[in-house]
């Protein structure tokens, strides 16, 4: 998708602190983080929100959970828990129409961070 941001992320078309990546996922820093440890999975595959997703995507959404999970351990979360969020969207608060999961921790967080 030319005009998605995240697709620009994953082009390296748009900088960004990448952490994580695959054949089908990467995962970055948000650029305006909401906890201590604020990071974005994101499928390579342009999907718009989890309202969009079809049989076949079911896969890598369980991969981008198995990604979480070893981020988490990397970066110290893993004891003390985290809490992986995805916002759908407009009455869900989502901002970027490409399906991304927020990994956020390091600290305790509010209900609604
Ligand atoms: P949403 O509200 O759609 O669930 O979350 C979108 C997230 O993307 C926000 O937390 C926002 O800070 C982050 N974001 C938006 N544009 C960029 C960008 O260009 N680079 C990075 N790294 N994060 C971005
Ligand atoms: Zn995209």
């Amino acid at each position: 998708m030319s005009d998605c941001i995240f697709c620009k992320i994953i082009e390296r078309e748009i900088p960004s602190a990448i952490v994580y990546e695959d054949d089908d996922i990467i995962a970055f820093e948000d650029v305006n983080p909401l906890a201590k440890v604020h990071i974005l999975l994101i499928p390579k595959k342009h999907i718009a929100s989890a309202a969009e997703l079809r049989e076949e995507d079911g896969a890598v959404i369980g991969r981008i959970y198995l990604a979480a999970k070893k981020i988490a351990e990397e970066k110290g979360l893993a004891e003390d828990g985290y809490r992986i969020v995805n916002n759908c969207g407009k009455n869900g608060g989502q901002e970027v129409f490409h399906i991304h999961f927020h990994l956020l921790g390091g600290e305790k967080l509010g209900l609604f961070v």
